[in-house]
């Protein structure tokens, strides 16, 4: 009524097309864990040993009065470089054996909170309690007993594409680990052997990517050998959708407009992998207009190989084939 109706800015014949309805705030209540991730542990990109997520946010502090402290500055945003790990004693309760959190309820100090309580936080948050949850269920445990089960926790997040900051895939059901790589070509730091190295994304100066001359060149293929013969019954691969592009969700324009649209470049497109036994072909699969980072090949019936072929024919615009990880079950 004020903007529109009382003094002149200009927005007399504007319609008002979107409010929110319910007052939203930036900080409610944490629960206490059995760990308080700290501004200290933020700061110091802490790699705790039961991680299972991780944030990067700033840590952003709001004043605890809102719009009444009229003479604080409303919000003040620290910053810091790097991303830190969170524990999962974050989610779990400091004395309800039943009791996770997951979200940004999780056990925090305020300034912690101010960097953990951002929605992709948030989701790896999530997906690491829910993740805990299942675990309890099958191990029929509470959840402060699945900290015995840390290693098989971390793995499986890492299989499904999590990123837990110093921690790499050493799955023993993964038979591509102990593959030999080969490949037709690789660009400088960006080695046919990166595939295997257990890491999904480029960390500092670690590319952790292969990525193979321009595709103009001719087809790019990588070939994983394994020791010996093994039955394999699912190919998980793991492309580049360039995590470093900005895709944050957003009302405000200048944000929407700076954002690129459509699919990431990077991302490959069209492939084909091939599963061989000796000189024959026992397994061979097209796929065609991918737009997913992790591609998981369920095979209709398990096959016996001794190794893989990705033949790369096509990205969604970026002139080389770029592949994080291959693993084999
Ligand atoms: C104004 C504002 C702007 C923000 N801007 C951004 C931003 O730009 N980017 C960003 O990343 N983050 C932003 N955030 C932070 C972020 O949105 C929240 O911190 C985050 O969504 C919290 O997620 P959550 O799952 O913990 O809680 P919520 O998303 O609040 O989910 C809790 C859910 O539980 C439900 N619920 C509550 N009680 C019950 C019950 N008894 N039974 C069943 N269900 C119940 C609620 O309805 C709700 O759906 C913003 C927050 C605010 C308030």
């Amino acid at each position: 009524d004020h903007i529109k109706n009382v003094s002149d800015h200009g927005a007399q014949n504007y319609d008002l097309s979107w409010v929110g309805f319910i007052p939203g705030f930036r900080e409610s209540r944490r629960l206490e864990g059995q760990y308080i991730l700290t501004e200290n542990d933020v700061r110091a990109n802490r790699v705790f040993e039961d991680a299972v997520a991780y944030g990067g946010w700033p840590m952003d502090d709001h004043v605890r009065g809102g719009l009444m402290d009229f003479d604080k500055n409303p919000s003040r945003c620290f910053n810091f470089e790097g991303c830190y790990s969170i524990p999962y004693r974050c989610y779990i309760s400091k004395d309800i054996g039943n009791l996770m959190m997951a979200g940004r309820d999780i056990s925090t100090s305020k300034m912690a909170y101010g960097s953990i309580r951002v929605m992709g936080t948030c989701a790896v948050g999530g997906q690491a309690a829910g993740t805990a949850a299942a675990m309890a269920i099958r191990y029929g445990i509470q959840p402060p007993k699945v900290a015995e089960h840390m290693d098989e926790l971390q793995q499986t997040l890492l299989k499904q594409d999590c990123y837990i900051p110093g921690f790499a895939n050493h799955d023993p059901a993964d038979l591509a680990r102990d593959a030999r790589v080969s490949c037709s070509s690789a660009a400088e730091g960006c080695g046919a052997g990166n595939v295997i190295n257990g890491v999904t994304r480029t960390v500092g100066k670690e590319s952790n990517v292969w990525e193979s001359a321009p595709l103009a060149d001719g087809p790019a293929w990588l070939r994983l050998d394994l020791p010996k013969v093994q039955t394999i019954r699912e190919i998980r691969l793991t492309f580049d959708p360039n995590l470093s592009r900005e895709i944050m969700p957003s009302i405000t324009a200048m944000v929407r407009n700076r954002q690129c649209k459509g699919m990431p470049d990077e991302l490959v497109r069209d492939y084909t992998v091939e599963l061989q036994r000796g000189e024959e072909t026992v397994y061979t699969q097209h796929v065609k207009g991918n737009y997913q980072r992790l591609n998981t090949l369920k095979l209709p019936t398990p096959v016996q190989a001794d190794s893989l072929t990705l033949t790369v024919t096509a990205t969604h615009d970026y002139p080389a084939a770029r592949v994080f990880e291959v693993r084999l079950y």
